[in-house]
């Protein structure tokens, strides 16, 4: 008897609603020139932040918005103040996003101590990164 092989668990390539989870810069003064490379690392983790939130794994999605946060002060030093403004942005709707899903499930019928717990870390970091505006 032949062994049909498991389906394998391949991994989403691209999100249900075809969205990519990557920041893009806008309106930049140097065409993109200075800020491109923090970019990039930026989206790594901000990339990195959207896969956890597939796996619904909050905690470990919103260090690495936190991450991605503190690497948009790394601009500062050049001419893409408004470009790393508009990163923190991004940044921070996104970590708003996952707050109000995680207040949404830790309030509803299904709610779970760990959704409460990852609300609260939510919550937290969000009050963290506007002070650091
Ligand atoms: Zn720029």
């Amino acid at each position: 008897m032949a062994i049909r092989k498991q389906k394998s668990l391949s991994k989403k390539d691209n999100g249900a609603n075809g969205q990519s989870a990557k920041i893009e810069v806008m309106d930049c003064q140097n065409n993109g020139e200075k800020c491109k490379e923090h970019l990039a690392v930026i989206n790594e983790n901000y990339l990195e932040s959207y896969q956890y939130l597939e796996g619904k794994n909050f905690r470990e999605s919103i260090a690495s918005l936190k991450n991605a946060f503190e690497k948009t002060h790394e601009l500062q030093d050049t001419t893409c103040l408004k470009c790393a403004q508009l990163f923190r942005d991004t940044i921070t709707e996104s970590l708003e996003d996952i707050r109000d899903e995680l207040q949404k499930m830790s309030t509803g019928i299904f709610k779970t101590k760990r959704y409460q717990s990852s609300y609260d870390e939510a919550c937290d970091v969000l009050e963290e990164l506007k002070k650091g505006k």
